[in-house]
């Protein structure tokens, strides 16, 4: 085994890690901590501190770690066949077993899935898919896509641009001029001290609706987000949002993507986001809670009403030019399937509506009271805390206090349990995997409250 000197060395030196702030990283100066093992809820460093997990990784461990059965299917996988391609019409059990699993859990104007490696990916092969449904229609001009500020849909060159976080556009020259935002439905920060949740509802489909007139109908092929904002700040939707979307974009004959992928295969303690909130979206983006991050796969649930089009592109036009490596691996799809098993097994669909249920209301008794405290929010297994400088005027911290960061420093430190600093604003996110016992969620709010109580007092 090596020395921790010598790996901390070799990381320096030669690792480059994403979101990471790379001067003070190479200098040593930053947070370097390496995993080894990990089980439930529970991961474990090389120094062997056990650390409660509460986001999941990146929201993504969904049914925890150590699950055995997962591990040997893809063992299992690996042995029998560690690859084939899926290019024409290849495929193996796994992965034709997976797509026909996910499909009978869809909601039901949903066709056929492509599978990718992560949800960037996928939703850059959304786009793609898009512009050749509309340039089979005949409508070459009918491009652009909508996402909302604060909305998280990946960081490649167009889902970089979908994303609506200014750190993931700034020094990279975008959003590429083909993505355009609008209103996130944030009540807590965007809504005037006196507009209603309804008010503020109409606010948002007005602005979606003026954007759309001011562009051109026309110019527009899609409307991209999240059933509830994630990276953006963990903020489910006013009640009525989705409704009044949907009217807009129905009107304007825009296509729905709904990124579902992190409130995709139980999140919210429903199989989709879409079922909780009743969105009938024409793509689903789907990726972390498929394999509950066992091996990289996502997807993209295609409606039927897409897959009709793309069929009769390619009658036209000869095979999809659109394709990866990696597209529907055996060993993700593997994983994929084990995954979903152990899901209904465990009915941990329900576990995730209850004790997430659970989660967010401890949380609210016994945070929502503190003055620094501006909101206590969530759905299914997601919770945030955003802490204000003051709560009567609303007023935020300066960014260069680094609030949120500080408070999730205090929680690992005091109390070894992990939450996300969220990347805009100073918010606390948690996003438990679904197995989180109602005791283990009193131990994250016990600490979180303690956290709190000592940066802020
Ligand atoms: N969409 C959403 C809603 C996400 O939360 C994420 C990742 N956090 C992505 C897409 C991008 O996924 P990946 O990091 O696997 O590319």
């Amino acid at each position: 085994m090596l020395k921790n000197d010598q790996l901390d060395q070799w990381d320096r030196e030669n690792f480059f890690h994403p979101s990471t702030h790379l001067a003070q990283h190479a200098r040593g100066d930053s947070a370097n901590r390496v995993i080894k093992t990990a089980s439930g809820v529970f991961i474990e460093d090389r120094d062997g501190n056990k650390l409660l997990d509460a986001f999941a990784g990146l929201y993504c461990v969904n049914v925890g770690y150590g699950r055995q059965e997962i591990a040997d299917a893809i063992a299992d996988q690996a042995r029998e066949l560690a690859y084939y391609h899926s290019y024409v019409g290849h495929g193996t059990e796994a992965s034709i077993t997976l797509a026909k699993m996910i499909l009978d859990r869809a909601p039901a104007n949903m066709s056929k899935v492509y599978f990718g490696l992560g949800g960037s990916d996928a939703n850059e092969t959304n786009v793609k898919l898009i512009w050749y449904y509309n340039n089979i229609l005949g409508r070459p001009e009918k491009k652009k896509i909508i996402s909302r500020w604060r909305g998280y849909h990946g960081s490649g060159l167009v889902t970089g641009s979908l994303t609506g976080l200014e750190l993931f556009h700034k020094k990279f020259d975008l959003p590429v001029n083909q993505v355009i935002h609008t209103e996130a439905p944030y009540y807590f920060r965007r809504a005037d001290p006196d507009q209603s949740e309804a008010q503020f509802v109409a606010h948002c489909a007005a602005e979606l609706e003026a954007l759309i007139e001011r562009e051109g109908a026309d110019t527009i092929a899609a409307f991209i987000g999240e059933p509830v904002l994630g990276t953006g700040g963990i903020v489910p939707p006013p009640a009525g949002y989705w409704e009044a979307i949907q009217a807009v974009l129905r009107k304007h004959d825009i296509l729905l993507i709904a990124d579902e992928v992190v409130t995709g295969f139980g999140r919210l303690g429903t199989m989709f986001g879409s079922d909780h909130y009743g969105i009938e979206a024409d793509i689903i983006t789907i990726a972390k809670g498929l394999t509950s991050a066992y091996a990289p796969l996502s997807g993209s649930i295609i409606s039927d009403k897409v897959w009709k089009v793309l069929e009769q592109g390619t009658d036209e036009n000869g095979p999809i030019g659109h394709g990866w490596t990696y597209s529907a691996h055996p060993i993700g799809a593997a994983a994929g399937v084990a995954n979903l098993k152990l899901i209904d097994r465990l009915n941990l669909v329900q576990n995730a509506g209850e004790t997430g249920a659970y989660l967010n209301a401890t949380m609210t008794e016994a945070l929502a009271g503190h003055p620094n405290v501006g909101e206590v929010r969530g759905a299914g297994m997601l919770c945030a805390v955003e802490f204000v400088k003051d709560k009567d005027s609303r007023l935020f911290f300066d960014a260069a206090d680094k609030i949120g960061p500080q408070i999730s420093a205090k929680l690992l430190e005091q109390d070894k349990v992990i939450a996300r600093a969220m990347p805009q604003g100073d918010i606390l996110g948690f996003a438990p995997p679904f197995c989180l016992s109602r005791a283990e969620a009193d131990q994250v709010v016990d600490a979180t409250l303690r956290a709190v109580r000592t940066v802020l007092g």
